[in-house]
């Protein structure tokens, strides 16, 4: 006996495979065996990736997925600088980290958050933060940063979108973000409400090099992806 495995799914006419079927009612384990049997010819075709064997429940989300066209996935990235100025602390990522410098700003100055933020609205083609709180508006004057991001985040949940996963990247000599990134983690995946390991904070010098190497400021860059569904 001959064991061999045809690909799936397989068709055949209704009424021949059914009489076949009904012709042989016990040990009919296979519709190819049977209908060799039956003396009807079977071909081998070339198949499809997304000619998928409807069998169980879940075969129809699957088919679906496919059906529903390409999957929407989005990128978008961020940048961002603010200066030192007079002050004992910084506020990054939404950490406060004490400091012999300040970061000067309208708002709170968190630039990692900033970057992060206008990745998110970079993704959804829906500018930066400065177009949906305006500087010129009193009311963001010392605002907290996550007010910015959760509105960003809440932007893209109600468009349908998922955080797939953000990358932050904070440019400075000082002060040391090491020993604060997994704080920054924590405190970013709770204020966007994904799982932390979504969320990447690092940072990096620039070799002494440029207003960041000077020690003059702060820069961020991020990146963010989306899914939709
Ligand atoms: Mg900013």
């Amino acid at each position: 006996m001959t064991d061999f495995i045809a690909p799936r799914p397989r068709s055949f006419r209704l009424p021949e495979i059914l009489a076949a079927h009904r012709a042989h009612p016990k040990g009919a384990t296979d519709d190819v065996a049977l209908a060799l049997k039956m003396g009807h010819p079977v071909a081998i075709t070339e198949g499809s990736e997304d000619n998928l064997k409807i069998t169980w429940p879940g075969d129809f989300t699957r088919a679906e997925k496919l059906l529903g066209g390409a999957m929407d996935i989005r990128l978008g990235n961020g940048f961002d600088v603010h200066a030192f100025g007079p002050g004992d602390h910084v506020w990054l990522c939404g950490i406060r980290i004490p400091h012999d410098a300040g970061l000067v700003g309208h708002s709170d100055a968190d630039v990692g958050m900033h970057a992060l933020t206008d990745a998110i609205y970079g993704a959804l083609a829906e500018g930066d933060i400065g177009r949906h709180f305006p500087p010129s508006d009193s009311q963001w004057k010392g605002a907290a940063s996550e007010i910015f991001l959760r509105h960003a985040t809440d932007l893209a949940r109600e468009r349908g979108f998922r955080l797939a996963n953000a990358d932050v990247t904070l440019i400075c000599e000082k002060p040391k973000i090491g020993p604060h990134a997994s704080a920054m983690q924590a405190r970013l995946s709770g204020i966007m409400r994904v799982e932390a390991e979504r969320i990447s904070v690092k940072a990096t010098t620039s070799e002494r090099l440029g207003f960041t190497g000077r020690g003059e400021g702060i820069a961020a860059i991020a990146t963010a992806s989306l899914i939709k569904g």
